[in-house]
């Protein structure tokens, strides 16, 4: 088998391919630039692609499948392609219009993996963040049970192949994985998950459940600092994930990618800049050693580029547990 065609059987029996395409870029970057990224990741190999409503760029990554599709590069059925439930439809009723919005967006007939984006409830309306006037989030209180039972109906309806979640810690899957009358588990928990945060706890206690973990931020980010807690070390910059870099003639961020794969996490990997999207794909070209694995768990300290601290008080904000 192609290595770069590399798979990971999730417990619905669809495949997700280990390694992913990230999409997201602040609201400044143009839209295009999603367009010809994700067009070229396809060219060169990628066949997971992964968006969201949030990212506003669901019309032009859409768009870039179907240009691929319609060249001859791919079929429909090559491309895994993961959409996101944002987090002001969270009440049941609200999540098939939801995924609807999205695949008109798309201009697809269906995404093969439907997560729900975080278990934080904000209040329904055209505001992706609604706030107060004080500028506080104004929160949704919605059972994530509930919320559930939709995204199943959603599959029995054939619009996702698979369903699942995000940032969601090991008591919020346990809710779902323990809720009467569940119909499907999850098939992932796409959470952040790099050498500074290697969430070793969550990744086993999914991994019981036969729930793969997606591994987003797993570069380290570098979004813009008022998005991300830019008080944090620059992961591509640590001295460990340099020289094994330099050891297996590699670069610290194929370390850090081919870390997540080893490990039987999927790993998603986001650039809009060819020779770094040319650059990941090498993620199959070596292998690291048992050695080079302990010594990168080592650098575990907890870090969190992405805290949504905005969300602190939510009684569903995820991350005051510690896994
Ligand atoms: P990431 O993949 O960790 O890092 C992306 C950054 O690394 C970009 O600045 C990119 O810049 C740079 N980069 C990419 N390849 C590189 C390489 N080979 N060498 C050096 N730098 C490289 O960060 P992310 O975008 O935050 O996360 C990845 C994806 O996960 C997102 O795009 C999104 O699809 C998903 N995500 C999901 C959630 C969630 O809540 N579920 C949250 C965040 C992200 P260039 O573009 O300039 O190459």
């Amino acid at each position: 088998m192609d290595p770069k065609s590399q798979k990971v059987k999730p417990n619905d029996g669809h495949f997700i391919p280990v390694l992913g395409f990230g999409t997201y870029a602040p609201e400044e970057v143009p839209k295009s630039e999603a367009l010809e990224a994700t067009k070229f990741a396809i060219e060169i190999g990628f066949r997971h692609v992964d968006s969201a409503h949030l990212y506003q760029n669901e019309e032009q990554v859409g768009q870039a499948i179907r240009s691929k599709i319609a060249d001859g590069t791919v079929k429909r059925e090559d491309i895994f392609y993961t959409s996101k439930l944002w987090c002001t439809s969270l009440r049941p009723e609200l999540v098939r219009p939801a995924l609807e919005k999205s695949l008109n967006n798309l201009q697809l007939d269906y995404v093969d993996l439907y997560i729900i984006h975080s278990p934080v409830g904000l209040v329904p309306g055209n505001e992706f963040v609604p706030k107060d006037e004080s500028g506080k989030l104004i929160f949704d209180l919605v059972d994530l049970c509930h919320t559930w039972e939709a995204p199943e109906q959603c599959k029995d309806a054939g619009l996702p192949k698979s369903i699942g979640v995000s940032n969601f810690n090991h008591k919020q899957l346990e809710k779902i994985l323990n809720k009467p009358g569940l119909k499907y588990k999850p098939v992932c928990n796409q959470v952040e998950c790099h050498p500074y945060l290697n969430q070793s706890k969550l990744l086993e206690f999914c991994k019981s459940h036969d729930i793969v973990l997606v591994a987003y931020a797993a570069l380290g980010s570098q979004i813009l600092p008022e998005r991300v807690n830019s008080n944090n070390p620059v992961l591509l910059e640590d001295p460990v994930l340099s020289a094994i870099a330099k050891k297996h003639k590699q670069t610290p961020a194929l370390v850090a990618l081919r870390y997540q794969i080893q490990r039987g996490d999927v790993v998603l990997a986001k650039s809009f800049n060819k020779k770094r999207i040319k650059e990941n794909m090498q993620v199959f070209d070596f292998e690291l050693t048992p050695e080079d694995m302990k010594a990168i768990d080592g650098l575990n300290r907890n870090i969190r580029y992405y805290d949504f601290q905005q969300a602190i008080g939510h009684p569903e904000y995820p991350f005051s547990e510690e896994y």
